[in-house]
């Protein structure tokens, strides 16, 4: 069958957050007759396999927490009514389908037309789709973007690694496991852990280092390590998988050597999951072919303005590989659609990179923007920085026990006369939610005494950022 010909202005390859907001925008906007390809659900990862039924089962984990947490309140109950993550999966699930709908809907609504099919960049102008038939459609384009993501890193080759999944097939899971490996050091290992841990899977996480989250401040990677310790996940330091195997029963060992070399196993797993980061994807879509530019790990390479090295073609969000966050993606996305068809006043709109917040949703949850300690450091040398910090316990555990009390820490980093924020760190309930307005100081160039007048609000833990000595 010869295949259909389409016209297009803006041909958006990847139906995630990022090219889903670029070409609603430009349609919506500017009137821009925009095209979106998209090979598996609408909405990408966040909304598949990622943020979004991540953050539902980080709420009931959460919920777990507090019925734990209640009895130190006075409420006595029978907990006779275990979590029953079966018919949570099928909610979780049901919710997620309803998303994938309301994202058709919107592109519907804003005009840009859907394709559902694998597109392959032929040129700089053209794509090649081919739908779920197998019939096949070109796309002339006066523009294109590239916002297809990414997928999780292969595991290691160990004997027995496919007996693994990964952070997609950890939204397959159907019912409580009893027993879980997770191999990472990342955001995704830290929050699975802290997920299955409060919702009473025994949880084994196996870190190659002391700490994890070394990408975040020392205070950060220490505190909350030492926390999940406290709460009960076994972790495996210095920890490398070795081997992989499966009994009948399908359980899982899985054998690991430290440092020395001493070789440990863990038995009667009923899922490993390999969380040791992501992969763009960049294969078989024409890349090459078009002319465009890779990095060493596979990522398109952008400019400033999301260009890549052939004109017409543009990229962005994870395989771009620069801060893989949805709403750094969304908000790349819009001001693309700003600059390539707003009015000429936005012809150099982009997204600023710099002081992005980022959340982890671990047990406490971790909040973080600009720069860490070692980073401010090596910015401005360690006599041109001021640390402030705090630690303490939060009113929440003020009804509990000794051993229940979790910690919250807090820590502010300054530089020159004026004491610029130039990184803000905190741990501790309502992290996540706190982050957001304290990111709009920091954003706005914020001094110490821009926080320091701003008066406290009582009790809160938030009120420990104003009030720092
Ligand atoms: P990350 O890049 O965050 O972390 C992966 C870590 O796993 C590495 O830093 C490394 O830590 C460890 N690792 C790598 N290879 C191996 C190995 N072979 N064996 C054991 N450990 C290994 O990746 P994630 O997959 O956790 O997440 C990917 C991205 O997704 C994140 O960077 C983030 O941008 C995004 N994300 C954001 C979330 C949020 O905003 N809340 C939630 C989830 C994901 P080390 O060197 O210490 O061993």
């Amino acid at each position: 069958m010869a295949p259909i010909t389409k016209e297009t202005d803006y041909l958006v390859l990847g139906g995630g957050s990022g090219g889903l907001g670029s070409a609603r925008m430009a349609s919506s906007k500017f009137g821009v007759k925009a095209m979106v390809v998209e090979a598996k659900r609408l909405g990408g990862t966040c909304v598949n396999v990622g943020c979004v039924p991540k953050k539902v089962t980080y709420n009931a984990a959460a919920i777990a927490e507090t019925l734990h947490d209640a009895k130190s309140y006075g409420f006595s109950f029978q907990e006779t009514a275990p979590f029953d993550w079966t018919t949570f999966k099928t909610k979780r699930d049901a919710y997620i389908k309803r998303l994938n709908g309301i994202y058709e809907r919107n592109l519907g609504n804003d005009k840009v037309e859907y394709l559902h099919g694998w597109g392959r960049l032929l040129s700089r102008n053209q794509a090649e789709v081919t739908l779920d038939d197998g019939s096949k459609v070109i796309v002339n384009a006066k523009k294109i973007l590239v916002a297809v993501g990414g997928h999780p890193n292969p595991p290691p080759k160990i004997p027995g690694a496919e007996f693994g999944i990964d952070s997609d097939g950890f939204f397959d899971i159907d019912k409580r496991p009893k027993k879980v490996a997770i191999v990472g050091a990342g955001y995704i290992a830290v929050e699975f852990a802290g997920m299955f841990n409060a919702l009473g899977t025994e949880t084994h996480l196996l870190i190659r280092h002391n700490t994890f989250l070394r990408n975040f401040d020392p205070m950060i990677q220490e505190t909350v390590t030492n926390e999940y310790e406290r709460l009960g996940v076994n972790l495996h330091k210095r920890s490398n998988a070795t081997k992989l195997e499966k009994d009948a029963n399908g359980k899982l060992t899985v054998t690991y050597k430290d440092d020395s070399g001493h070789e440990s196993s863990v038995s009667d797993v009923d899922h490993l999951i390999w969380a040791i980061g992501r992969t763009p994807e960049t294969r078989n879509i024409g890349l090459e072919e078009a002319g465009v530019k890779l990095s060493e790990k596979g990522y398109v390479v952008v400019d400033d303005y999301q260009n890549s090295s052939v004109d017409n073609i543009y990229a962005l969000g994870d395989v771009t590989g620069q801060m893989e966050l949805t709403p750094v993606a969304i908000a790349a996305g819009r001001k693309l659609a700003l600059r390539l068809f707003g009015p000429a006043q936005f012809s150099t709109a982009r997204l600023d990179y710099s002081n992005i917040p980022s959340v982890v949703f671990s047990h406490p949850e971790v909040g973080s923007i600009c720069l860490s300690e070692p980073q401010a450091i090596e910015k401005y040398g360690k006599d041109n920085i001021k640390i402030y910090k705090t630690g303490f316990t939060a009113m929440y555990y003020a009804m509990m026990d000794p051993e229940q009390k979790g910690p919250t820490n807090y820590k502010l980093i300054v530089t020159g006369p004026d004491e610029k924020v130039v990184g803000l760190h905190i741990m501790g309930q309502g992290s996540g939610e706190m982050l957001q307005g304290f990111g709009v100081a920091v954003k706005m160039g914020a001094t110490k005494a821009d926080f320091d007048s701003c008066v406290a609000i009582h009790p809160t833990s938030a009120e420990e950022l104003v009030t720092l000595k």
